[in-house]
């Protein structure tokens, strides 16, 4: 049995007996990339690290596809903007954001992915295609790819047609009569598509190869300007079915996950491996089919409405966390990414990292061997010698929610404290600490949106059941005080008396200090006195379990509360 699906991979590429790999991935700039894309980059980076750690020489490329035509525009880009720039490359669109002063489109939002990858512990090579095709050994692809049209339409006629039904096949096969898988920009209005007022879309294709001035005539279906265009003008571009195995032939790919939109009978990847031998004289890549990360249970799309990117993820969460959730899960199923579930994961982390270090039993020899071998897989930068120190997320949950109480030392102070209990012996500096702050304040408040969001009372419950959500209301509702009991009162002035005689308090003695007034001291149910604290504290009649928190407020503050009660 194998530790881990990965290897899987990873000896199929091992059968191959190379000296050197290809891994190789392509996202095209339509818009902000989601984070869905890091599935098949973070898979690939672990296929690095593995490959390397053999001392294989690892290449790992992301292509940006830059020069994909713009067929539709995301909803936050400009009606006229839309307008102005469909049917054009991506990389000849401007920046969509006046002011921004970047080069294109397509590097804006490839930009804005590429710079995230040192944050998540990527590391790979950056190809623009536009700029692919501007070189020689790209351009002699397009001449090979026009001197086997008619074989290359033989290979697509074979995967194609038995996925079509009879209708379909038909217009497949007058389409085909005339079809040349080669596209060029108009050099009139630099579009190299058109979409009709139907919403079809008609490329720019060539209508006719002239072999002896290795040029190709087009008629432009946007302008209807007629020209023509040299193999070696950089303008041309191949039909995406062929484009990815000329690509996969240049660069030698040995290895490329597929989305599951293209893993398909029929797909791009198996009519591009047949085209890739057949035609590049290349044997193609191992296909690593993978399903889609799903936001929620929302799928994304770049050109969609729904994005997350990791910019966005990195706002609120761990990158490990993230490393950790796409390589735990088979490739082959989908992954629901929720932001309220982020406690959950860190305590799967955890565990994970107990059991690495031996802190932890694993319950079997196959769950040890699979952290074993997943957890370096997850770090940003290298596996430490000893056990790193965590604060737990709950304690950041409630410390994150106290800053407009608490200074930031005062803060710092409770969390240093709250570690050297647990003994451990390496610690965490303030600045490393405000920047876990920072993080779990955007998390709460990703998550509050959330909640507004949701209509079920029921999910609401259950997510504010795992994650403390409050807020301290800087001074106290006396509205609220005056309709408490008397008794209540006195319960609430009892434990002040008690905060100041007793100098050492834990959440355990907190918690029963306040059963205790209530039911032999008061006689009134525990309850009552519970919902007196919260009013006092929080304005609201529930929160977070009271014994820890009232632990975590200072003292001093706390004192101060409960004296204006007497006021
Ligand atoms: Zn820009
Ligand atoms: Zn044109």
């Amino acid at each position: 049995m194998l530790a881990h699906w990965l290897e899987e991979t990873v000896q199929e590429i091992s059968k191959r007996n190379l000296t050197e790999i290809t891994l190789s991935t392509g996202k095209t700039p339509s818009g902000h990339i989601h984070i869905g894309i890091l599935r098949e980059i973070i898979i690939c980076d672990a296929i690095r690290r593995i490959f390397e750690k053999k001392g294989v020489n690892v290449s790992f490329y992301l292509f940006i596809d830059d020069f994909d035509a713009a067929k539709r525009f995301p909803y936050y880009i400009d009606e006229d903007y839309q307008k102005n720039n469909l049917g054009k490359p991506f990389t000849l669109i401007p920046c969509p954001f006046e002011d921004c002063g970047c080069e294109s489109y397509a590097y804006h939002f490839g930009n804005e992915l590429i710079s995230t990858f040192k944050h998540f512990g990527i590391k790979n090579e950056i190809i623009w295609t536009y700029e692919l095709y501007q070189k020689r050994e790209m351009q002699e692809k397009i001449k090979i790819t026009l001197d086997n049209t008619e074989k290359i339409k033989e290979i697509l006629k074979k995967y194609i047609l038995p996925t079509l039904d009879d209708d379909r096949k038909k217009q497949f096969n007058d389409m085909q009569k005339t079809w040349i898988p080669v596209m060029a920009i108009c050099e009139k209005c630099n579009k190299i598509q058109d979409r009709a007022k139907d919403g079809s879309i008609h490329p720019n294709r060539a209508i006719e190869y002239l072999e002896k001035e290795q040029a190709v005539m087009y008629e432009c279906p946007a302008c209807g300007y007629r020209g023509k265009t040299s193999i070696y003008s950089g303008k041309l571009k191949l039909n995406w079915r062929v484009d990815w195995p000329a690509k996969w032939a240049i660069f030698k790919a040995t290895c490329e996950p597929a989305g599951k939109d293209h893993s398909v009978k029929g797909g791009a990847y198996d009519t591009g491996i047949e085209i890739c031998q057949e035609i590049y004289d290349y044997e193609g890549p191992i296909k690593l089919p993978y399903e889609w990360l799903r936001l929620g249970d929302q799928d994304m799309g770049t050109s969609k409405g729904i994005v997350f990117t990791p910019e966005k993820y990195l706002e609120l969460a761990d990158p490990e966390i993230y490393r950790m959730l796409i390589l735990r899960t088979n490739p082959m199923k989908h992954i629901s990414f929720r932001i309220e579930e982020i406690p959950q994961y860190h305590d799967y982390y955890e565990k994970m990292e107990n059991i690495f270090y031996g802190v932890e039993e694993p319950q079997s020899k196959e769950e040890y061997d699979f952290y074993k071998y997943l957890y370096p897989l997850t770090k940003v930068n290298y596996t430490p010698e000893i056990k790193p120190i965590r604060i737990p997320l709950k304690l950041l949950t409630f410390l994150s929610q106290m800053q407009n109480i608490l200074s930031l030392d005062k803060l710092y102070d409770k969390v240093i404290s709250s570690l050297r209990i647990n003994k451990t012996e390496n610690t965490i500096s303030p600045e490393d600490f405000k920047v876990l702050l920072k993080r779990t304040e955007n998390w709460i408040n990703e998550v509050k949106n959330e909640l507004n969001r949701i209509t079920d009372h029921k999910i609401i419950r259950s997510i504010l059941n795992k994650i403390d959500i409050f807020a301290i209301p800087e001074t106290v509702a006396m509205d609220l005080i005056n309709n408490l009991s008397d008794k209540q009162l006195k319960g609430l002035i009892m434990f002040k008396n008690f905060l100041l005689e007793d100098t050492n308090i834990d959440a355990d003695s907190i918690q029963n200090k306040i059963f205790t007034i209530a039911k032999e001291e008061l006689e009134i149910p525990p309850r009552k006195m519970f919902e007196a604290f919260y009013l006092l504290l929080l304005g609201n009649k529930s929160g977070p379990r009271l014994g820890p928190f009232i632990l975590m407020l200072d003292k001093e503050w706390l004192l101060k509360r409960l004296n204006q009660l007497e006021d």
